[in-house]
């Protein structure tokens, strides 16, 4: 070994395997504006009202518990879910963020040269999880911003592994009915994992909604994923968690790192889910604000999507000094942050998260300004 004389400078550099370059990182809502002081975010779909005081106090009340490890499959929170949703505690994954849920089904089912098919606008997650198995991410087109089911079935193949919906989705705030949904899985070799990503489930009120977890109980290849971080306003803390059946849930578990979700996350999502009147009151402030919101933008001549998230899409005008660019700076300079979409292939448009009376109203105003500018 020591005769051998490495040429240190011509040797290979690690390189990282074949498509991780071409990943695009995730890039997240903006939180500063240069320049102003105490912006106000609307740019990631959190919580208006914060948390619930009862997840602040078990937060608080972790303190002490910070030299621990936690109890790696979650059972407080696994039994707590159970209870409240009626659910099998064995079908449940708990992950850092329902983010590490998708590159856990990623990495359980994708082999380099598999695919996954998802909607042209959908969550930009599930794409990186998939690139990063070295399989091929497949974009169904969405007329009207909305989940086509027959473009979505049209591009699977022999290699489709998963097969990815937000219901409601992001960035768009759209969604399709059960029954959409049911044919959808009709129409997917059983060998297809349909993953029906619930984010935003507990906004959409339609009767003809269905958030998958009787689909879950019905199949043996549908997986409905969760999270913490929209509703009950825990966002910082990263606790996401998945319906699916018995098998899979086994298989999938294998591959999580043991501790995954921390003690305080953990407590914390337990004392939220037991706090109804924090869900209620967040639940009512989109129901007032959403309608009012999308009217209001529709009445400035924008084009807002229809939305059944905490969050409202709009589309701006091409022409020069009223594009959604323009107007991303126009509110930022106001303090205004709101998400613009163009890394979604909405170069047109900008995300609106819901806030207080005060902030939405601020919105409409600066924009109203902007048109008229
Ligand atoms: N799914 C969708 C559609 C989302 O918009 C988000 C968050 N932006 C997530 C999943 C991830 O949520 P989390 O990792 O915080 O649970």
């Amino acid at each position: 070994m020591s005769d051998i004389v490495i040429d240190r400078a011509a040797a290979p550099r690690p390189t990282p395997k074949p498509g991780i370059l071409d990943i695009a990182p995730y890039v997240p809502g903006k939180a500063k504006v240069e320049g102003v002081e105490n912006p106000l975010k609307l740019s990631a779909n959190e919580n208006i009202l914060g948390c619930s005081p009862k997840a602040r106090e078990a937060f608080a009340g972790a303190m002490d518990m910070l030299h621990l490890y936690p109890e790696g499959r979650a059972n407080i929170l696994r039994e707590a879910i159970a209870q409240k949703y009626g659910l099998e505690p064995e079908r449940l994954l708990f992950g850092c963020g329902s983010d590490e849920i998708f590159q856990l089904l990623n990495q359980t089912f994708l082999e380099p040269g598999d695919n996954i098919v998802q909607g042209e606008y959908g969550f930009g997650a599930y794409a990186i999880g998939a690139r990063a198995c070295q399989a091929e991410v497949r974009m169904a087109p969405e007329p009207n911003y909305r989940i086509d089911v027959d473009e979505m079935l049209k591009l699977v193949d022999a290699r489709t592994r998963l097969i990815f919906i937000a219901n409601p989705a992001n960035p768009t705030g759209t969604w399709i009915s059960g029954e959409e949904v049911r044919r959808l899985h009709a129409g997917l070799p059983p060998s297809v994992v349909l993953v029906l990503d619930g984010a935003y489930a507990e906004f959409a009120r339609d009767p003809a909604y269905e958030d998958g977890a009787a689909m879950v109980r019905e199949f043996e290849n549908v997986v409905m994923t969760r999270t913490f971080s929209k509703l009950h306003g825990l966002a910082a803390l990263r606790v996401g968690w998945a319906y699916m059946p018995p098998e899979m849930a086994s298989a999938v578990d294998r591959i999580r790192l043991p501790f995954n979700v921390n003690i305080p996350a953990q407590l914390a999502a337990v004392a939220a889910l037991g706090d109804d009147e924090f869900q209620q009151r967040s639940l009512a402030l989109i129901e007032q604000w959403r309608p009012w919101l999308t009217q209001q933008l529709g009445g400035l001549g924008l084009e807002p999507v229809p939305s059944a998230a905490n969050f409202v899409l709009v589309g701006f005008p091409k022409t020069p000094g009223k594009t959604a660019r323009e107007a991303e700076a126009f509110l930022a300079a106001r303090g205004l942050i709101v998400r613009g979409v163009g890394g979604y292939g909405l170069p047109d448009h900008l995300r609106v998260t819901i806030g207080l009376e005060e902030h939405n109203r601020a919105v409409v105003e600066a924009l109203a300004d902007f048109m008229q500018a």
